[in-house]
């Protein structure tokens, strides 16, 4: 996921204080020197961290845990909704109709985004279409048809046309009846007067509901200024953060977006359409912190077009940790898309997270394992579906045989099966936790 080294570094910080025997204010030190060193090096600001830490020093000394819970676990809630806070508050884009300009420089992933929103919006069931107004990067519109054959989104644009605004006003008729409309816009190099002005005389013209900055993570901090530039000269109402994965700078892009006050949407995670998410601090957190996410692995099971009842119940079990290999098989055979599996391994609780497991989330490998893990589930009966403690050696080489894979290869697939459930026991555990997650301390 984004912030692999943040990730790792805050959920050891965690471990330690979840393993200290007390809390003292050396421990608090120690742990509030490993968040800042955890931060900084995901590129968040100075002076927000040693804010952060302020505060977090500040609350652990006065605050005390109220009845029933541990001190560990109340320095974890500290420090938790401390970090909730420099990700600033939710956002979400409203799932209906709507006109979306999205606004940003060169290379930010603008048109690749206006793709991802239209599968986005097309998936939720409303009809959607493109106006090609990026008149200075003649790519830009045979990429946008591209997209627009990709995502069965509509298109609209002129080609030669150096006017967008002309672009516009001729495409209202076209898409008289589209519900949510996404209009590219130019770029530059940086952002400059004109483009500024191009912007504010085309954003007149087709008076938006939302006008989106797209911005790279890779700018880091440089996030913040942007949007809040574009923020005073045009009335900017959100940002979306690309390229998330791959840097790792992505911890200064979002907390400086997030100081602007204007709200991240959506984070892009990759080339593909899918590799988009909706930005919830809360959420983002959690996986951040390996605590698992209930609500993500909601999303993630609706986008595999699994009913709200099914995704309900398959993570109801995951939770339980009463899942069998049954479960497990409906979950791969459903979700046998990398991009769809690595989200649902972010989104479970990884805590520990056992070797094994965390081959899973090697994207190359995840699609040829799981090809190889569902003929393997194909070769067991209900029975050992059922009640996976039933296998035994003779089993597991009958199945191998069964599915032409090797003995090793079964056992793999059981010690992940019992690593998944190990880490759901886990979350399953740590109530407080839990709770917090659910925003209900
Ligand atoms: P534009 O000039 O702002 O319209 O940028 P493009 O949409 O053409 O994207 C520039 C490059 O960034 C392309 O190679 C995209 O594939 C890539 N890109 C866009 N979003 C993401 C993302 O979330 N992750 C990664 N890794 N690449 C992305």
């Amino acid at each position: 996921m984004a912030l692999d080294n943040l990730s790792s570094s805050l959920r050891e910080t965690f471990r330690k204080i979840t393993g200290s025997s007390y809390i003292d204010k050396n421990v608090i030190k120690e742990m509030i020197r490993d968040i800042q060193r955890a931060l900084l090096k995901a590129d968040v600001n100075v002076k927000l961290t040693l804010d952060l830490s302020r505060k977090i020093e500040e609350r652990s000394e006065n605050e005390k845990p109220p009845a029933g819970m541990t001190p560990q676990d109340y320095i974890l809630k500290i420090v938790y909704e401390e970090l909730l806070a420099i990700l600033g508050k939710s956002s979400n884009l409203k799932i209906q109709p709507q006109t979306i300009m999205l606004v940003g420089l060169y290379g930010q992933g603008k048109t690749t985004t206006a793709g991802k929103l239209a599968r986005f919006f097309i998936k939720k069931g409303l009809s959607t279409g493109f106006v090609a107004c990026d008149v200075h990067r003649p790519a830009a519109f045979e990429q946008l048809r591209t997209l627009s054959e990709q995502t069965g989104a509509k298109f609209f644009g002129i080609k030669g046309e150096k006017n967008p605004v002309k672009i516009f006003n001729q495409s209202i008729e076209e898409l008289k009846d589209i519900q949510v409309k996404i209009v590219d816009t130019s770029g530059r190099d940086s952002l400059d007067s004109d483009l500024l002005d191009e912007i504010t005389k085309l954003k007149k013209a087709v008076n938006p509901d939302e006008v989106l900055l797209v911005i790279d993570a890779t700018v880091g901090q440089q996030a913040g200024p942007q949007a809040k530039s574009l923020m005073d000269a045009t009335g900017l109402t959100g940002v979306i953060i690309t390229k998330m994965d791959g840097t790792g700078k992505a911890g200064g892009a979002l907390s400086a977006v997030a100081q602007t006050g204007v709200p991240v949407y959506m984070i892009g995670t990759g080339e593909h359409l899918e590799d988009f998410e909706i930005f919830s601090p809360k959420k983002f957190l959690g996986r951040l912190l390996g605590m698992g996410d209930p609500e993500a692995l909601l999303d993630v099971a609706q986008e595999a077009d699994i009913s709200d009842e099914k995704a309900e119940e398959t993570m109801t079990k995951i939770m339980s940790g009463k899942f069998n290999l049954m479960d497990m098989y409906d979950i791969w055979e459903k979700f046998a898309k990398p991009s769809l599996m690595k989200r649902l391994f972010d989104s479970i609780p990884v805590g520990k997270m056992p070797k094994g497991a965390s081959n899973m989330l090697d994207l190359d490998a995840a699609q040829e394992k799981i090809g190889k893990y569902t003929v393997i589930l194909d070769s067991m009966t209900y029975k050992e579906l059922e009640n996976p403690e039933i296998i035994n050696a003779k089993v597991i080489r009958r199945v191998s045989r069964g599915s032409g894979t090797q003995e090793q290869d079964v056992r793999n697939l059981l010690k992940e099966f019992r690593a998944m459930k190990e880490n759901a026991k886990m979350m399953k555990g740590n109530r407080a936790l839990k709770k917090m997650m659910r925003g209900q301390m």
